[in-house]
């Protein structure tokens, strides 16, 4: 067994309760929230309209719009994606690790209202895939509910790609962009959201929408997790009200001066010493003043390169292309710094998938941040090692 990841709360714990004593088993689940109400279709489409509430997986896409995307019958799987591959997010292994029957409760509850028979959970953590499998062993869902590994890749945590997977296929995106909700699991109407997202169902069902709104903002009450990252004394998954300031959480990691990353490797940076609300985030990483912010940024640069799923030219060819420039940046050859700015306006908006979108974004800002970093390079070097502050594996 892996030592405990550390978490921490700030304010209400909803969906850390209970945590610091390690995983909840259903006895302990049932003792920390109590049992999950069963509700019909039309209230959780009412409780995720009236509190907002987002999917937790990148693209906070509004839960009740999704709902309102599937038809009225017919519907054939709930899906919780839980591969999670960027290398530095660990919240939804904390979850499926140690409050495996909140998800649970989240995604069977969901089925139960929608008529769906299946309930598909994609991991790509063997110890969240064992956790989640003792936990079925506990309950009587009366549901088909199956527990699939998927590969560590990133772009394997896509959501067609999971649905690939979970039907047999390759853990790659289709290359054509289709809705799950309308054409899902086998082609048929399928809700598919992050593990997060179902254990904020399950405390919602519970809460209703005004013990729910007791936190966060008004426009978008709740908690929210984050793993915290990088140069911090105190790394780990925090739960957070949504709309925390960032320094707030900066001050509560110990965290050392210097940029900081929101989002991962498909996210942006900030400068050092801004400050910010944390809505929709999931990663906080601290960069800290010790190691070369360029040379990071490269790394990655190479790995998300290397996780392209390898079918569409502007993704597969744009990735490489500014691998190129940024090594070619690093170096202090300015050449890289043109062709870097030219390329980051070829390759967003090209791909199937949000791959090169988001890898664009996250390079784009590291130029902008680190402007005077890239001038030292030009001028000869800034100096520091690169000491790998930025994970590289799907860990
Ligand atoms: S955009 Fe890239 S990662 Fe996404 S499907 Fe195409 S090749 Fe694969």
């Amino acid at each position: 067994m892996k030592t405990l990841l550390p978490t921490s709360v700030i304010g209400d714990a909803r969906l850390l309760a209970g945590l610091d004593q390690g995983r909840l088993d259903r006895q302990a689940h049932l003792w920390t929230h109590g049992a999950q109400p069963q509700l019909t279709r039309a209230a959780y489409a009412e409780l995720c309209e009236a509190v907002g509430l987002k999917g937790r997986g990148g693209a906070a896409f509004p839960v009740a719009r999704k709902l309102a995307g599937l038809p009225a019958r017919g519907i054939e799987a709930v899906v919780v994606n839980g591969s999670e591959s960027e290398p530095i997010s660990r919240k939804d292994r904390l979850l499926l690790t140690r409050a495996p029957h909140l998800v649970l409760d989240g995604a069977t509850g969901l089925a139960h209202a929608l008529g769906a028979p299946h309930v598909l959970i994609a991991v790509h953590d063997p110890e969240a895939a064992l956790s989640i499998r003792e936990a079925i062993l506990e309950r009587d869902d009366q549901l088909a509910i199956e527990v699939t590994e998927t590969p560590g890749r990133f772009v394997a945590g896509e959501a067609r790609a999971v649905l690939s997977v979970l039907e047999g296929g390759p853990a790659v995106p289709p290359g054509r962009k289709v809705l799950p909700t309308q054409q899902g699991y086998h082609r048929r109407p399928t809700f598919l959201s992050n593990v997060e997202t179902f254990a904020q169902l399950a405390v919602l069902a519970r809460l209703g929408a005004r013990g729910f709104s007791s936190t966060g903002l008004a426009s978008e009450p709740g908690t929210q997790l984050l793993t915290v990252a990088g140069a911090v004394q105190r790394p780990g998954v925090i739960e957070t009200p949504i709309g925390v300031p960032l320094n707030t959480v900066l001050q509560f990691a110990g965290a050392d001066a210097g940029p900081v990353l929101l989002g991962g490797y498909h996210g942006r940076w900030l400068p050092q010493g801004a400050n910010q609300l944390l809505q929709g985030t999931g990663i906080v990483l601290a960069l800290g003043t010790e190691t070369c912010p360029l040379g990071e940024v490269y790394r990655v640069a190479q790995w998300l390169a290397s996780q392209s799923a390898g079918q569409c030219g502007p993704c597969v060819f744009g990735l490489a292309g500014l691998v190129d420039d940024f090594a070619r940046l690093f170096r202090g050859d300015a050449s890289g710094w043109y062709d870097a700015q030219r390329h980051l306006g070829l390759v967003p908006g090209r791909g199937a998938c949000a791959h090169p979108d988001g890898s664009a974004r996250f390079l784009a800002s590291a130029l902008e941040v680190f402007d005077d970093d890239v001038r030292s390079h030009l001028a000869g070097g800034c100096g520091r090692q690169v000491l790998g502050v930025l994970e590289v594996t799907n860990g």
